[in-house]
């Protein structure tokens, strides 16, 4: 058996492999903030036609693509319909409120996905009293909902409200490619809607660092500028654009391996004591999990899970495990052995 621990705490925990590092090392760059590294250039070029937007921006993080995105489409005092369990509401640091002044009008909705008569049910009417309804925007895939996709029908349906009411649309697109590749469905057909949105390389597609920006070309240059205005505008960042280049041509397909290892996972916790999963949820390479039956926390599981070997993230007694392109099968039989393991001693 191995000694490196089996991390299926996030995707984010990937290391970038010898054949990414190469291409890094062999990377040309030039300044980035003057539009004179070619590898940044051609990474936006691609990412671009590859969501069949006019341009891109090549940003330092996720968070950093959906503030700044927040920030041009909305004003002080505008709201933003998400689901409740929306990252731009849960995970940024309250940064809509603190850098754009705009609420967001959290629903609900089963998998992180919200219904269309919802949305239209949350637009404000246009009165003194109300704030300006500005922008909807939605996760695909949907993190805390499980990694679920938002079917293309329905992203089409709230671009089409959004803009019967003249207002903005964000696609949060952490996990995209994931999306694509487990729906077969093409990117730009999930983008088209769009006003913006934006893929992270550091997640399951095994970069480092970095997520690119994609919209109209007068949205991207306004992005441009508050990227430059926050000091996120880079120099020879060639060397990070080098592995997003590398992980666009050679990491997309096989996220499929990874939404099977997932649901591997899934179908291996259903018949555990003490563990309940909704296995045929799973769509992507998120697996949520409630281990109330074992009375114990989720503190309490992961640390002693963490002493066999097996990271997992968790609060309450509800677990999450992810898996990426550092996660093989064998690796997925045997965190589910150490899972198995740990609830029958505790059982007994
Ligand atoms: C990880 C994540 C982000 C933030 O991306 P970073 O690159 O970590 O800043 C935003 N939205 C979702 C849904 C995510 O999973």
């Amino acid at each position: 058996m191995s000694e490196t621990p089996i991390n299926l705490y996030s995707d984010t925990q990937t290391q970038p492999s010898p054949p990414m590092r190469q291409a890094m090392a062999e990377a040309p760059v030039g300044d980035e903030q003057r539009g004179e590294d070619p590898s940044v250039n051609r990474l936006c070029e691609m990412t671009a036609e590859l969501l069949g937007k006019e341009a891109a921006v090549f940003m330092p993080s996720g968070t950093m693509c959906n503030q700044i995105a927040i920030h041009i489409h909305c004003r002080p005092g505008d709201e933003i319909i998400a689901h409740k369990s929306a990252h731009i509401l849960n995970f940024e640091g309250g940064g809509t409120a603190a850098f754009s002044g705009a609420q967001i009008h959290g629903l609900a909705g089963d998998k992180g996905i919200f219904s269309i008569e919802d949305a239209q049910a949350a637009i404000r009417s246009k009165d003194r009293y109300n704030p300006v309804t500005r922008l909807i925007a939605i996760e695909q895939t949907a993190n805390q909902g499980g990694g679920s996709v938002w079917p293309l029908e329905a992203v089409q349906a709230l671009g089409a409200l959004a803009a019967r009411h003249g207002l903005a649309y964000h696609m949060d697109g952490a996990r995209l490619l994931n999306a694509v590749v487990a729906s077969a469905t093409p990117a730009k057909a999930y983008a088209a809607p769009f006003d913006s949105l934006w893929v992270d390389l550091s997640k399951g597609l095994g970069c480092p660092v970095g997520a690119v920006l994609a919209g109209p070309t007068d949205f991207i240059e306004e992005a441009w500028r508050l990227k430059q205005r926050t000091g996120g505008a880079m120099r020879q960042a060639g060397i990070i654009a080098a592995a997003g280049i590398y992980a666009l041509q050679h990491n997309v397909e096989r996220l499929a391996e990874d939404h099977a290892n997932a649901r591997l996972l899934a179908e291996g916790l259903r018949n555990l004591p003490g563990i309940t999963v909704d296995a045929d949820a799973v769509e992507t390479n998120i697996v949520f999990f409630d281990i109330a039956g074992t009375g114990m926390t989720a503190e309490a599981f992961c640390e002693r899970l963490d002493q066999r070997g097996v990271i997992l993230g968790g609060a309450g007694t509800r677990l999450r495990a992810v898996t990426h392109l550092d996660i093989t099968r064998n690796d997925v039989e045997r965190a589910l052995d150490t899972i198995r393991d740990l609830v029958t001693e505790v059982a007994a």
